[in-house]
């Protein structure tokens, strides 16, 4: 059995816990590996690591760090393939979906390659006489950045390619249920010549974040995730004087007001909805359909789903591939059987379409005249399910989307600019689209939702993403003017 270790100070590391946890091929259900399980003192160990390398890496010249930087994304770019094969292989995404997720990464990469500019401070000169202010971005020191299994080299790299460029060193805690990629990442960093120590991961569980949260040696965590853990990782890493960012789950709506291209629409439900197997905290959950237009969206978004090929994540044809584990799976089919119960009208069931066998497959599910109140709305699905709710006006649709917990992500479906631009005004959601589905922002802005989405006040990557991981000083300065001054400067007084 394959043993999948720990990466600490540039080379593995095996576990010595004596705690290693499963990893399965989601397309056959066969567990192909084992992780190790860190314990505190391993995570102690990467975290004294990580805080060694510190004072070195915090000294290195900006050009020295963006010349890393270039090397990595060019190996990125070079192993898109390798990279893309890891995620399939634990996760089960289709291989396409996989290269988008290497793809969105690499942004992240190539906007910290202008680390030289974006670390630029601000300077006011004869604030008084005599006496200049200049601002300085220092790093943080040692971030610890635990992530999700949905995107297992995306989510690091939204954090470590920013992190490192302004001078902090890592510690990464991966999923453990798709760990083998953040293997890959490290090997290549190491190769584009980041010094040891600098990037570090330790795999794990619970046991590990809770050590990280409370380590005296840990600044800063980022954290990506699920709602209930966000909230636990920021009240714990908060209480322990950590800078914390922690971003949470999502119940994405897709709002289609009566005047929308249904055929537009549809296609966009069908891929934001049931593309990664619905696994995207950005994946469209429920469509709200407005006015009249609901029975020919629902009938046009069913029309469309035997297209959906779904197959291992390997197979090129496939478009869908199974869930991260049979636990999930279940999960998920359950929300479809509770549905009828709780008086929504199931209009296509995933559970009698999925591929036969071990792998945790399930089709694509449609259920119609949801309503909140019912688990399928008010739970975060996670799954390959969409539900449509239909309201009469676009008041509704805006009330509904605004009493959720939830606030990740929003789209809205209309030909009306001005319904699209008061919308954008409307809803209390961090990241809107218009007729753009799935509204994940470019590498040059920020990532994040509003209310149970998010705990703290930083968004991640972008410019967020560099205020996070720095402090700022404020240096205010008084020289004596050069005429008084006991050298002297062989030319005359001007000011
Ligand atoms: P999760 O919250 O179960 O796990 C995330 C990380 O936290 C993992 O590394 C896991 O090991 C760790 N963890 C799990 N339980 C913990 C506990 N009790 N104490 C401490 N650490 C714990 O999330 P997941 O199932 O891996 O990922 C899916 C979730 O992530 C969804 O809710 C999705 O919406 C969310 N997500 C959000 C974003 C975003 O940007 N807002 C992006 C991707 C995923």
């Amino acid at each position: 059995m394959k043993r999948i270790n720990h990466w600490i100070g540039g080379k593995s590391v095996p576990g010595e816990s004596g705690r290693r946890g499963p990893v399965h091929d989601p397309s056959t259900g066969v567990q192909t590996a084992e992780v190790d399980l860190a314990s505190a003192a391993e995570v102690d160990d990467a975290v004294s690591t990580a805080r060694s390398a510190l004072t070195e890496w915090r000294r290195s010249s900006l050009s020295q760090r963006a010349g890393i930087l270039f090397r990595v994304r060019e190996l990125l770019d070079a192993n898109r393939g390798r990279l893309a094969a890891a995620v399939t292989a634990e996760h089960g995404k289709v291989l396409g979906d996989a290269a988008g997720e290497v793809a969105r990464g690499l942004e992240n990469v190539e906007f910290s390659c202008g680390i030289p500019h974006l670390l630029k401070g601000s300077h006011s000169e004869q604030v008084s006489a005599g006496v200049d202010v200049h601002t300085v971005l220092q790093p943080v020191g040692v971030v610890a950045g635990v992530t999700p299994f949905n995107f297992p080299v995306m989510v690091p790299l939204w954090m470590l390619s920013n992190a490192i460029a302004c001078g902090n060193t890592f510690v990464l805690k991966p999923s453990e249920k798709d760990p083998s990629a953040a293997l890959v990442l490290a090997e290549l960093l190491r190769e584009a010549g980041l010094p040891d120590g600098v990037f570090n991961v330790v795999h794990g569980d619970s046991e590990a974040v809770d050590r990280l949260l409370v380590s005296p040696d840990v600044d800063a965590v980022s954290f990506v995730g699920s709602t209930p853990v966000a909230r636990h990782v920021y009240e714990t890493g908060t209480a322990h004087h950590k800078r914390v960012q922690a971003l949470g789950g999502a119940k994405n709506h897709m709002v289609v007001l009566p005047d929308a291209d249904v055929a537009g629409a549809a296609d966009a439900a069908i891929s934001a909805g049931y593309g990664s197997a619905g696994e995207r905290c950005m994946a469209v959950s429920v469509v709200v359909a407005v006015g009249g237009i609901a029975d020919e969206l629902v009938e046009a978004i069913a029309a469309r789903i035997p297209g959906v090929v779904v197959g291992a994540g390997t197979d090129p044809d496939a478009q869908m591939g199974p869930l991260v584990t049979a636990a999930h799976r279940d999960r998920v089919a359950g929300y479809v059987a509770g549905a009828a119960g709780d008086g929504a009208s199931v209009v296509v069931d995933g559970r009698v379409s999925a591929p036969a066998g071990a792998g945790f497959f399930l089709g694509c599910s449609l259920i119609d005249r949801v309503r909140p109140g019912m688990a399928v709305y008010d739970d975060e699905v996670f799954g390959p399910v969409l539900s449509v709710v239909r309201v009469a006006s676009y008041d509704e649709a805006v009330q509904l989307v605004n009493t959720n917990p939830y606030g990740n992500g929003v789209a809205l479906f209309t030909r009306d600019g001005g319904a699209a631009r008061r919308f954008a005004g409307d809803v209390e959601v961090g990241m809107i689209g218009v007729n753009v589905a799935i509204p994940v922002p470019i590498g040059s802005y920020s990532f994040g939702g509003w209310k149970d989405s998010i705990f703290g006040d930083s968004p991640i990557y972008g410019p967020d993403g560099i205020r996070f991981y720095t402090r700022t000083k404020v240096v205010t300065t008084r020289w004596p003017d050069p005429a008084t001054s006991v050298i002297d400067l062989g030319f005359p007084r001007t000011r």
